[in-house]
């Protein structure tokens, strides 16, 4: 039986494990954290994630996608909090279409669960990869408990160590023109909450994925299971407002009231939360070849590091692993050839998606609030309804289909230079729902 190393038990690395597991490899995966399963391991940061077609496919293929619907909640559009006036609710697809919000820790937890359900999978805790000897088929860990470093050998080694491989910098470090590239954006996130509402339930609309878009910075509100919100601000590091200027107390309360007024009485412990909970750092990562000597790849975070702002991330990452998995019987198995076809295939739609999900930042915490998107939305969505085989929004092509990234970001940019010409046209906001427009649409579409 075939020996594999996996580098870190993160939402990637486990979903790997159980795919391996399935086809009849030994899987050991070495996580450098403790069991965050253990009730010590358990408090700490409430992130989530929004969970999408990508990511429900890739676990559908292995048979774990209803365990997973089981702690998901179902988010069927934007609602939108402007500084002034109403609510306003934008669908994201048709129908019940729907993004999922889960619980980044539980659901690490639960395909831990999943894994370890195999005996094929081993997780070994407070394990530290320290390097690589990919020809000799080594992984080297620092063993946290016991102080000591101990190498481990296997026929095939993947990262899945996130943003800030260790697999990766032993790929900078030795392979000859290892393409590098790691960009900050000048924001940073922190996390904030909003309490289940105190007679139980949610406090704002639980379906929905609130986001309160403030031109140059935006807070966002995704539900959990338990009736609290996980709020999220993404906020500029320096300059005016930024992290650097909200100093006090009293300030974050005062900026709150004046620019999230709505939010601020549903947030008792605003400026707990705020001094609290650390200011993350949000980083692209774009790098080539993600494989070395046929038997070592990279995958998830590891190979591309995404910005938040398409819900993407995760969602790639389990795309990685359906990718691999249908190259594993396009080769009967041959790792260098799967290897190979893995990253040529997939650092096209990685890079795609990496460039779209910094470009959807300026849509969430600034054009959603611009009433020419939503005209160019509304009139999208009409001929989408009309014309279903013409026109796929780009945030549907990228969030409910499985057209390879890099493709529905050339249809995006074609449909954005239709919708230009559209939006050009005189007196566009009395003719919209015209059937002129809807000729012209479709004479360009
Ligand atoms: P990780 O989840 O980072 O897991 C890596 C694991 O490796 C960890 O357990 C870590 O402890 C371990 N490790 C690290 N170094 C070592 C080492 N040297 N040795 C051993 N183990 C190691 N994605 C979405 O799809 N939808 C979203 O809505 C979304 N929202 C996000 C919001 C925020 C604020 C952020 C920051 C990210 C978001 N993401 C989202 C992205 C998503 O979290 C990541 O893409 C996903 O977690 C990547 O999974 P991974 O397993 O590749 O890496």
């Amino acid at each position: 039986m075939k020996k594999v190393t996996i580098i870190g038990a993160g939402l990637v690395g486990s979903l790997l494990s159980i795919y391996l597991a399935k086809r009849g490899y030994k899987v050991n995966m070495y996580e450098r954290r403790g069991d965050m399963r253990k009730a010590e391991m358990s408090v700490g940061r409430s992130i989530n994630l929004a969970l999408s077609d990508r990511g429900w496919k890739a676990l559908e293929r292995i048979g774990i996608a209803d365990q997973v619907r089981k702690v998901a909640i179902p988010m069927h559009g934007r609602m939108i909090h402007p500084l002034e006036g109403d609510l306003v609710f934008q669908p994201y697809g048709k129908d019940k279409q729907a993004i999922y919000s889960v619980s980044r820790g539980g659901l690490n937890r639960l395909m831990m669960d999943i894994a370890e359900t195999n005996p094929d999978v081993n997780i070994i805790f407070n394990q530290r990869c320290t390097g690589l000897n990919v020809a000799e088929g080594l992984t080297h860990f620092y063993d946290e408990e016991k102080d000591k470093e101990h190498a481990v050998h296997s026929d095939l080694i993947f990262a899945s160590d996130g943003a800030f491989s260790a697999g990766r910098l032993h790929m900078q470090l030795t392979t000859d023109r290892f393409d590098y590239n790691q960009y900050y954006i000048e924001h940073g996130y922190k996390e904030l909450t909003i309490p289940a509402a105190p007679s139980g339930g949610w406090a704002i609309e639980k379906n929905a994925l609130h986001i309160w878009p403030r031109g140059k910075y935006m807070l966002i509100a995704l539900p959990n299971e338990d009736g609290s919100f996980t709020c999220t601000l993404f906020f500029p590091f320096e300059g005016e407002p930024s992290f650097s200027t909200l100093k006090t107390p009293e300030q974050v309360k005062e900026f709150f009231k004046s620019i999230f007024p709505d939010a601020v009485p549903l947030m008792p412990t605003l400026t707990e939360d705020y001094f609290a909970n650390p200011t993350a750092s949000l980083v692209t990562v774009k790098c080539f070849p993600w494989s070395a000597g046929g038997k070592m790849t990279l995958i998830g975070d590891a190979a591309h590091a995404l910005v938040p702002f398409f819900g993407q991330g995760m969602n790639c990452g389990f795309e990685d692993c359906t990718v691999l998995d249908k190259l594993i019987d396009k080769h009967s198995e041959n790792w260098p050839a799967i290897f190979k076809e893995f990253e040529a295939n997939r650092k096209p739609d990685t890079d795609a998606i990496a460039d779209l999900a910094i470009a959807n930042f300026v849509e969430m915490r600034d054009k959603v609030a611009d009433p020419d998107f939503l005209l160019r939305k509304k009139i999208e969505a009409r001929f989408t309804n009309r014309h279903p085989e013409k026109w796929l929004p780009l945030y549907s092509m990228v969030t409910f289909s499985h057209m390879p990234y890099a493709q529905a970001l050339a249809e995006g940019v074609r449909q954005e230079k239709i919708m230009d010409k559209v939006m050009a046209m005189e007196n566009i906001e009395a003719r919209w729902d015209s059937e002129e427009i809807d000729k012209m649409m479709l004479d360009l579409a």
